[in-house]
């Protein structure tokens, strides 16, 4: 597994977290696209399983990042609902990365969810996300 595989993977699990509806506002997301657009990264991703040192977790608790709603709700993308295997293989390639990179596991998620970002953003117009008007935006 080499970085942009990993990338490859977060991000197709993180575009299948949507649509996704603030519990506050209503606010329906249709796509991380338009999530990334609106909302307001809150603090450091955190990797908690890695952070722990638990690589292999049969209960994971589990990565997480946060982001504001304009609303002033603070929602949350997480690694839930990824199959464990997968996730497994997720972390033991950060566990080699790490230690190659000299990052801490928060370092390393940072960056990927950067990365994540960046690719997400530049997308041209055809591969947006079911042809959402990339128009409409929340604010
Ligand atoms: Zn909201």
């Amino acid at each position: 597994m080499n970085e942009s595989e990993v990338i490859r993977i977060m991000r197709t699990h993180l575009e299948g977290r949507f649509p996704k509806v603030c519990s506050n506002c209503q606010h329906s997301y249709l796509s991380l696209r338009e999530y990334l657009l609106n909302t307001d990264h809150v603090g450091s991703a955190i990797p908690y399983d890695a952070e722990l040192g638990n690589w292999n977790p049969l209960r994971p608790i589990g990565t997480a990042t946060y982001a504001n709603c304009p609303c002033g709700n603070t929602m949350a993308l997480t690694s839930k609902g990824m199959p464990l295997p997968q996730l497994w293989s997720l972390l033991n390639w950060a566990r080699v990365e790490t230690k190659k990179r000299g990052m801490t596991p928060k370092e390393l998620l940072n960056y990927l969810r950067d990365e994540i970002c960046k690719q997400v953003l530049s997308l041209p117009p055809e591969q947006w996300d079911s042809n959402v008007d990339d128009a409409y935006t929340y604010r």
